[in-house]
């Protein structure tokens, strides 16, 4: 029968056979923050849409085109997040957290909305996993989270992934070199793509993120910001390339780096996978020093990025053995169903992973279903008492249902 419902356009359903890879993932990443000291924080799934407005910025694709944005019903306009960094810059500001040592370390995962044309790699709701150090402009709270991302893909042994790594400079520094850019865009606009042409003014960065062939051949030989960092975002840059090294962090300089978002400061940093189509980031982020500021919170440095959840799974693209089981008890008649489920209540509350037949299948039925949960041993109850079968050695011998605990466990007998 076809499905008369379908998950909505750009969605997806992560299904028990993906879980395993997921949660090594999310496990991986809670151990790599935890070592760090960067602490786990929830924030709501829906903000006011003025956060994203002013935080994200009004001329970004994002705030543009791909906010899902709704009343409520006291007509506030709420949008559902398509970021992470300004609710956590929020958060920071709303619960006085600057008066905490500095810097405030956070992490975070959960599901993230824009409303983009679906394609692989690329959906309505994803989930990201992130990281923000907040209130140190030190080029070690670059490399600290940058080193974060780096030893998550190398954990999860990600293939073919590499770190870009640029800097925009300050907001103040760049606006000279943003007017050049501005100008020289200007002098081609025939030969932009419309996006970029119509934006020359408002985000003129963005034609170094255009895959249009035309734009391409202007960008090739516009000028680079890298080329014209002030003093002190220039040493800032050299510093956490020092440091980077010191970590033994590879990575490549990428004078064309922009990130999708306004709000980024000095150093943007994107890690990037070969295995990936045209989606081929990773994670990525950067600093972003004025952003607190810019939600009315007191003048704040900051740093972050943010991996996407489900670019990671294509990147890895190989199967996670779900865990197997410990037992699956097989009950032959109606009479021992009784003491199957007291001994599967009571090793499971010791801890143990017990299946107990719940289809009314026939003995052999049981035994193949044993075998096709990976079940480590099979007790089957009968008249006789219990018969404890090991199903990698295919032995089994009659056990007292008390012993079971103590054979499956020996430590905790
Ligand atoms: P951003 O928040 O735009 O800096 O993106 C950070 C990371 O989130 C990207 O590198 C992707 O891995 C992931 N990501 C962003 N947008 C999407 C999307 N629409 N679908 C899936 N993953 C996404």
């Amino acid at each position: 029968m076809a499905a008369e419902f379908k998950a909505p356009r750009g969605t997806f359903d992560v299904l028990p056979d993906q879980m395993p890879a997921r949660r090594r993932l999310l496990e991986t990443a809670a151990r790599i923050f935890a070592r760090a000291g960067y602490r786990g924080i929830i924030t709501p799934d829906f903000e006011d849409t003025a956060l994203f407005e002013r935080g994200v910025g009004s001329s970004t694709d994002i705030v543009r085109k791909e906010m899902f944005t709704f009343e409520d019903k006291g007509e506030r306009s709420l949008t559902l997040r398509p970021e992470g960094t300004a609710p956590i810059c929020r958060a920071y500001v709303e619960h006085g957290m600057q008066k905490l040592p500095q810097p405030v370390k956070l992490s975070y995962s959960g599901p993230f909305f824009r409303h983009e044309r679906p394609q692989a790699g690329r959906y309505r709701q994803f989930h990201q996993i992130g990281a923000e150090a907040i209130g140190s402009d030190s080029p070690l709270a670059d490399v600290d989270v940058i080193s974060l991302l780096g030893d998550l893909i190398e954990e999860l042994g990600v293939p073919g992934a590499e770190l870009r790594l640029g800097s925009l400079g300050s907001i103040e520094a760049r606006k000279m070199y943003l007017e050049e850019l501005k100008s020289h865009l200007r002098a081609r606009s025939g030969e932009l793509s419309d996006e970029v042409a119509e934006r020359i003014e408002i985000n003129p960065l963005r034609a170094f993120d255009s895959d249009h062939q035309g734009t391409k051949a202007v960008i090739a030989d516009a000028p680079l910001l890298l080329d014209q960092l002030d003093e002190a975002d220039a040493e800032h840059f050299a510093e956490v390339q020092q440091l980077l090294g010191a970590a033994s962090i590879e990575f490549t300089i990428d004078s064309t780096l922009v990130r999708g978002l306004d709000y980024y400061t000095r150093t943007i940093f994107s890690f990037v996978c070969d295995r990936l189509g045209a989606q081929s980031e990773i994670g990525g982020g950067g600093r972003y020093d004025g952003l607190i500021g810019q939600l009315g919170g007191p003048d704040t440095p900051a740093v972050g990025w943010a991996a996407g959840i489900e670019r990671i799974l294509l990147a890895l693209d190989e199967p996670v053995e779900p865990a197997g089981r410990d037992l699956f008890i097989a009950v032959a008649g109606e009479s021992e169903r009784r003491r199957a489920v007291a001994l599967a209540t009571e090793l499971r509350r010791s801890g143990l992973s017990v299946e107990i037949d719940l289809a009314g299948r026939s003995m052999k039925g049981q035994l193949r279903q044993a075998d096709r949960i990976g079940a480590s041993h099979t007790l089957v109850f009968d008249d006789g008492g219990a018969v404890l079968r090991d199903m990698d050695r295919r032995e089994q011998r009659r056990v007292e249902p008390s012993e079971v605990l103590g054979l499956l466990r020996p430590e905790s007998a």
